[in-house]
């Protein structure tokens, strides 16, 4: 489910993506009791509306041992050092615009200096130039950190349907015509081969004055 509204009669609708994040549909459920789920890095966690008084939680039948299927043998924490792009609060995505596998770097030494984690559109991690764990997408990861930064990356409806959610969403384009720019907060139309080491020195210059 990617949102919800009520209609006059106060009958609740959802929207969901379907085939592929190409379409959205609006759901009317047949009946009052609804279970829907939300997918992780939809919303912004920015500014929470108050929760409405008849939000109840109810037991998960799979928590019962009536119910278990699966029998759990042990839990291990996730290795150190992994990508938690649903979790970070900015983020610095390359996108096939950076223009290769080296210059992937000039992303990366934005994201180091603003202190974010490096994402990728689906063409950079296809081109093996990142892993897919830092793909951002209907197809990778779905995220809303406070900080969005699109270097390269042309907006499409897969790619924002992973990041549109973010609070504020700057993109770096030379075209101007860019859909990236219909959903950011600020855009700079220019070489991101320009604008990017600009910011980053920008920054370093900043962190060595304090
Ligand atoms: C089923 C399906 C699932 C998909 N899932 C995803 C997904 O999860 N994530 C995803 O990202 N895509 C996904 N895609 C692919 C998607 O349709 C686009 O092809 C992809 O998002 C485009 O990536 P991009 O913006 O990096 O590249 P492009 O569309 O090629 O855009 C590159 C941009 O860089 C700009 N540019 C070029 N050089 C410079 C420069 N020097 N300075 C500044 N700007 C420059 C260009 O103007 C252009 O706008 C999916 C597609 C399908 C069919």
């Amino acid at each position: 489910m990617s949102g919800a509204t009520t209609d006059d009669g106060g009958v609740l609708r959802f929207r969901r993506s379907i085939f592929q994040a190409r379409l959205r549909a609006e759901v009317r459920p047949k009946k009052r009791t609804v279970v829907a789920t939300v997918q992780i890095g939809a919303f912004s966690s920015a500014d929470p509306a108050a929760p409405p008084d008849d939000v109840f939680e109810v037991g998960r039948p799979a928590d019962s041992e009536e119910h278990r299927e699966r029998e759990i043998l042990g839990r291990e924490a996730a290795s150190a050092g992994g990508v938690d792009l649903a979790g970070a609060e900015r983020i610095v995505t390359a996108g096939r615009g950076v223009g290769g596998p080296d210059e992937v770097a000039v992303a990366a030494d934005l994201a180091a200096a603003l202190g974010a984690e490096l994402g990728a559109s689906r063409p950079v991690v296809d081109n093996g130039w990142l892993p897919r764990e830092r793909q951002v997408g209907s197809s990778g990861h779905i995220v809303a950190p406070n900080l969005y930064v699109a270097l390269g990356v042309s907006g499409s409806i897969q790619h924002l349907m992973g990041m549109s959610g973010s609070r504020i969403i700057v993109a770096v384009n030379k075209d101007p015509e860019a859909p990236i720019f219909s959903v950011a907060h600020y855009g700079i139309v220019g070489d991101l081969h320009d604008v990017a080491p600009a910011l980053t020195r920008l920054l370093e210059a900043r962190r060595r004055l304090v």
